[in-house]
């Protein structure tokens, strides 16, 4: 992959990608936001069943419930902001740097 600054030619050009790291941390602390929420109700669903086994059963059945969606969310949100950073990176920041000029500019698309 060759890629050349629009405005001087010159074939040495920097590549970035901030944007990707930045989706990928605002979908962690979403998707762990999700996660709490999911990890409330997962903490319910899991005393709810675990109410017909006794308070042993209410004690492990909310903490299994919470750790089980707290992980999934977690890992979904993650994923999903990856994916939209990526997306960010690749239309709309400008992330290449032409080290001769100093002009930036996106891929074309
Ligand atoms: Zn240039």
């Amino acid at each position: 992959m060759s890629l050349q600054c629009p405005r001087c030619n010159s074939p040495k050009v920097a590549s970035f990608h901030h944007a990707m790291k930045v989706g990928a941390a605002i979908g962690t602390v979403g998707g762990a936001a999700r996660g709490v929420s999911a990890a409330l109700a997962g903490g319910q669903a899991g005393a709810l069943i675990g109410a017909f086994a006794g308070p042993v059963g209410i004690t492990l059945g909310s903490v299994s419930g919470a750790i089980l969606g707290g992980l999934a969310g977690g890992v979904g949100g993650c994923a999903l902001g990856a994916q939209l950073g990526d997306t960010l990176d690749r239309h709309v920041l400008a992330h290449n740097l032409c080290l001769l000029c100093g002009h930036r500019f996106n891929l074309p698309a």
